[in-house]
Parts: C-alpha cells; structure tokens; sequence
C-alpha cells in the first residue's frame, strides 16, 4: 500500500485502520468497540479490550527472544555498562513491582519517579505499567520547586528516586532536593523508595524512607502477575516542558498509546526485533518514555540508555556506542547534533557508523545547516519529526515504513496516519489554502496514544486545547504553519511567539532563520517588545560564531549593520530587528528550548517569569548585561 493511500484509510475509516493497528500487540482480552468519540473531545480507544504495557514491552519477548538484549545502560559518568537481557530486565521488574507492592501501592495510585538515567529507573516505570500504578517522571534536573508543584498535582503514594545524579563527572544532590521539596509540598508521600549509588551520603527519614538494594534482596524471586488494564485506564501522567508557562499534566492511556507506539516502531522508525535503537532524551521527557522506554521495547529491540554529556570522553562517544552495539536507528535532538558539529571529525570518523540506517530529530525546529551538516557526515537519511507530550509520538514526519518520498530541507514532513492535520485561520476557524499562514490543528478526535485529558482537570483541558477557533472543534498546536503545494508542512514558531510590528504579523522563528543565515551568527532568539508606536517592535539577541567579530563596540555595530541587511534582503524592512545584541549563551529550558517569554519579560523591564524549567540562570544574566549596554 502507498503511503496516501495508507493516509486516507486512515481517516476516512479510522476503525478499520485502527483495529489493524491494534494487532501488533499482545491483547489479554479482546476491545468491543474501536473508537468512541460520543463526548467530544474526549476519545476512547479500543474500549472494553484489557491490555498491559509492561506485558506488551517485556514480559511477551521473554516468551520469544528470553536472550536477547533488551535494555542496555551506559553511564559515561560512573564508567558503568550493563546489558539487560528480557529474561534479566523480567526479573528485575518483578522485583521492584513487589516492592511497590509491599509498599502499599495499588492500581490506580500515582507513584512519582525522580531519577537520574539509570536502569532502575526503567524498572520503576515498567514496574508501575506491571501492576496498575500511574507513573509520573519529573525529570531529574528539576529542583525541589518544580518538584513540589508535581508532587502536589500528581498526589502520588510512593516517590522512587536516588542519592545522586552525575554531570560531567561531578555528583549532583537529588535526595536533599526530594526532601525540600516535599517539605514544600502540600500533599505528603507515604513512602520514598531509594536508589544509593553511593555517590553522596543520604539521610533516611525513619518510617518514611526505604533502601531498594536491601528490598531487591527480600524479592529475588518475585513473580507479580501483569494487572490487565482496560485499555481507557490511565498509564502515566508527564508534565509539558513549561516553555510557554504552567506546565500541564498531560494524561495517557495504556491499550491506545501501546497501539500507536508499536505501529510508529514499524512505520516510522521502522525497527525490528534484534536491533538496537539509540534515543539520547532523556526520560523525563515525552521522547524518552515513547522513545528510550516503551516503543522500543514493545518492538522488541534493544534500548540504549545513556547517562552522560555528549562530549565526555570525547565528543565522539555517542558514534562509540552506534558501532559498540551496531545501532541501526538514532533518535535525537537538533541542540544535541549542534554541539557534536563542534567537535573535530576524526572523532566521528573514527568508528564504523555502517549499521546504522536514519537518524531521527524532534523537539524543536531543524535548522538547515544542522540538517545538512549531520546527513552529509553520517551519509544516512535525516528524519525531522515535530510532534508534542501532548500527542506521545509524530504528528508530522515521513513514514519511511511505506513513503519513500524525498525529506524538503525546514519542513518535518507530512501528516502522520490518524492525525488529520489542518492549518487554520485563528480569526475565522476556516482552513487555509496551500501556502497560507495559520494554526496547525488536528481536527477530533486525536488518534490513539494521545493526551486523554490533563490530569484532574477537564475543564482546563478543553479550554486550552479545544477552544481556540470560532465555529470549530479542533486540538490547537499553538505552533503557526504552512502546507506548500507538495503538500510538505512547515513550523513557523509558536503562536505565542507571533509579534506585531505597526499592523504586521511576524513569526519570531522566520526572523530568526533569516538572521541565522549570516555566516557569522550561531544561534539567535528573536522576541517583540513592547513599543508605543509600533505596537511591538522585533529584537535579536544573537550568538556570534566567531567571538572576535562581537568583541568592539564598533565591530559589534558593524555586525548588527550586517544583521539587519540580511533581514531587509530576506524578508523586507517591516521584520527588521530594531536591535541585534551580542550574547555568548540563549536562555532555554532544560530540554532545550529557547525560553522567548523570559527575554521578552527582561526586555520589558519586567520579572523573568517562571524559571523553574530553565537550564543555566547565567544566561538571563547575559541578557541583562547586553540590555545595559
Ligand atoms: P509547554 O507546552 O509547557 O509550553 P513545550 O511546548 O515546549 O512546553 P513539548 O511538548 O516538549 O513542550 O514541545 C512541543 C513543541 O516543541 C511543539 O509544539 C513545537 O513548538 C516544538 N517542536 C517539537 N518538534 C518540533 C520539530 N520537529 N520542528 C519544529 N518544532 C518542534
Ligand atoms: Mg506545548
């Protein structure tokens, strides 16, 4: 079947195509109905059939492939590799199962999970999957603030977390945070299950706090039967980055996400058994619970999961891993592949990279020159793909499973099969024609694997992502986009990140595509300010490639000249940037993100806003230092 054909049936009769999809996985008990969309917007998929996510990635391999491997864990911090097989990776689910269990976690129950990337804290989440429990990961880097905002919006029973992290060799507290945090927090947790990496001391509150070492020991042997979910019960709830405020708790179910993660495992990523799949998120993210946990190995591959900066050794360790264990598939971010283009060659040249077959980018938008730097070096198909927490896997791509169409530099793709995809004016909620500018919205119901709802929260569910268009019911991306004649999307920013410049409408992202294209700008985050005249007016801040050419005021002048000459040229003096300033690092969230709202609040005179997901606070500061002048 080709791929629009595929598209089509896909929506036009979603049941069929669904109840096809829904073969790839292990069903306890067979679904009566395909789809229910009788409450808009809330959808249920393959209601009535009970499934398990943690029989569907674990225990059904253990029956086929016991030996293969299944999940292994390298940490670069700790100089530590360990391979899982399915059969060992089984066991030790088991284990940690029966601790939650003896802990008094039941199905249904909420247990939060705040770990560094660790093999255990794989074990935790399948273990939750196991027996019912709603798993919450906060990422680790958080700190005790944004910690506690989760802690009392999940109300979990149970934290799992650990004595330390590691960051280039250095440990970094978690337990002390854990314990501020819920000192924070309104809602107390029974129980805390620690892992002690013996990186840091650790203090055990007494009643409170227990060892997982010394529980694993009593549980060895431990068998836990799977608790067969309906497929509409929740599976985890994971809370969006926060790059545009609050962050949501984004709610999924388990029979639905297990359908759509193992048909994007065939048609998008197109893995198989016996292979190893590379994916370095992280598993506080929505990429490393779709990508890193349980799509890989609900297709039976090998999973790598990497602890550790992408530059230590070396900048060449992550091609180290692709030819240790001959990963066939990659999954990683466009900041991430930034930072290896920094790097001398030799250190990718260095390893035979022949196994593996595409490398896959999401997260954010892919710059030319990263996309064609890294297909050039790896000589292997890039594949962008734009999609969200919300939604748990691709919303645009190309299903190199069934599409052999040419990827089109700037743009992710095309729709995914399940998701139809419309741009829509936002003043009038009529659709768009090819080549013009609006929301890119799905129209309802959102395909399997997608956001249920936020967590305890409908309402808010609806207003945010339901009601942003007059006279129709569609999910909002908040991102712009385009549809060109092909039929090939672009992201055109976040409609947040839209300024008005004297009547004009102006993406941020296109001005700042504009300015990137100068030789000698790195990176650049373009925001709207405030201004009496205009309305807004636009503002770079940029980073230079070559320090030197920033390091006068008079060449730093010479340089924004040039700046906005290629704005003028590109785009036309209304998207000119009344100023470029010169800064050696961009404000961004921990996933990577450029935090616009913050530098527009300092340009503003006014408060950085929520901070709890940023990486570095020094780059406010530069912000600040090149305000003043
Ligand atoms: P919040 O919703 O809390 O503000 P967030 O939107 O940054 O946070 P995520 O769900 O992690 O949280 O990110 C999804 C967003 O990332 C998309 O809406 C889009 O703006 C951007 N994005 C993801 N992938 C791509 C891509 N391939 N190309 C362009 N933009 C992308
Ligand atoms: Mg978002």
């Amino acid at each position: 079947m080709n791929y629009a054909e595929f598209y089509r049936q896909s929506i036009t009769d979603p049941e069929t195509f669904w109840k096809e999809q829904a073969s790839r996985i292990d069903w306890h008990q067979p679904f009566g109905k395909v789809r229910d969309y009788s409450n808009p917007p809330f959808a249920k998929w393959f209601v009535g059939g009970k499934t398990n996510l943690c029989h569907n990635a674990v225990d059904r391999w253990v029956a086929s492939q016991p030996d293969a491997a299944a999940l292994i864990a390298i940490s670069t911090e700790t100089e530590t590799e360990k391979t899982y097989t399915f059969r060992e990776l089984h066991a030790e689910v088991n284990r940690m199962a029966a601790i939650m269990l003896s802990l008094g976690v039941t199905r249904g129950d909420r247990v939060l999970i705040y770990m560094p990337m660790i093999a255990e804290a794989v074990f935790a989440m399948l273990a939750c999957a196991r027996i019912g429990a709603i798993h919450s990961v906060v990422f680790g880097g958080f700190a005790s603030n944004s910690l506690a905002t989760r802690i009392d919006d999940a109300t979990p029973k149970l934290i799992v977390s650990a004595d330390a992290g590691s960051r280039g060799g250095k440990a970094i507290a978690y337990k002390p945070l854990l314990d501020e945090a819920i000192e924070l927090a309104g809602h107390k947790p029974q129980r805390v299950l620690l892992v002690d990496r013996k990186l840091m001391p650790m203090n055990l509150v007494a009643g409170r706090d227990t060892d997982y070492a010394s529980e694993r020991e009593r549980y060895l042997d431990a068998q836990v039967p799977v608790v067969w979910l309906e497929s509409n019960e929740p599976s985890y709830i994971l809370y969006t980055s926060g790059t545009t405020g609050k962050p949501k708790g984004v709610q999924r179910d388990v029979g639905g996400y297990a359908v759509a993660l193992a048909a994007s495992m065939r048609h998008i990523y197109c893995g198989k058994p016996g292979e190893t799949y590379f994916c370095t998120s992280d598993i506080g993210w929505v990429v490393g619970h779709s990508y890193i946990v349980y799509g890989p190995l609900i297709a039976g591959m090998a999973t790598i999961m990497y602890e550790g900066l992408p530059t230590r050794p070396d900048g060449g360790v992550w091609w180290s891993i692709v030819d240790k264990y001959k990963v066939s598939r990659m999954f990683s971010s466009p900041t991430a592949i930034r930072v290896l283009k920094k790097q001398p060659p030799e250190l990718m040249r260095k390893y035979d990279l022949s196994s593996l077959q595409a490398l896959y980018l999401a997260g954010e938008p892919l710059d030319e020159p990263t996309s064609a730097w890294i297909a050039g070096a790896l000589g292997v198909p890039i594949i962008d793909n734009y999609w969200q927490t919300e939604t748990g896997w691709p919303i645009l791509s190309i299903a190199r499973g069934l599409d052999q169409r040419a990827t089109r530099l700037g743009s992710p793709g095309v729709p995914m099969y399940g998701y139809n995809v419309k741009i829509i004016n936002e003043s009038t909620g009529e659709e768009c024609g090819a080549s013009q500018k609006g929301v890119l919205a799905i129209e309802g119901p959102l395909p399997p694997g997608c956001m249920q709802t936020i967590y305890g929260d409908d309402e808010r569910f609806v207003k945010t992502y339901w009601s942003n268009f007059p006279q129709r019911l569609a999910y909002s991306t908040f991102d712009w986009g385009i549809r060109d004649a092909d039929g090939y999307y672009f992201i055109l920013g976040r409609t947040d990140d839209v300024i008005n410049v004297a009547g004009h409408r102006l993406g941020t992202r296109e001005i700042e595509e504009s300015i990137a294209s100068h030789p000698n700008i790195a990176e650049v985050a373009v925001v709207g300010i405030a201004d009496q005249l205009k309305g807004q007016i636009a503002v770079a801040f940029a980073i230079p490639k070559n320090v030197d050419a920033a390091e006068t005021p008079e060449s730093r002048k010479a340089l924004e000249a040039e700046v906005m000459a290629t704005v003028d040229h590109q785009l036309g003096a209304v998207a000119r940037p009344a100023r470029v300033y010169f800064v050696g690092q961009l404000p961004k969230t921990r996933s990577g993100k450029l935090l616009r709202r913050s530098i527009q609040a300092l340009c503003e005179g006014r408060d950085a806003g929520d901070l709890t997901t940023i990486e570095d606070p020094q780059s406010l500061q530069q912000i600040r230092q090149a305000l003043a002048g």
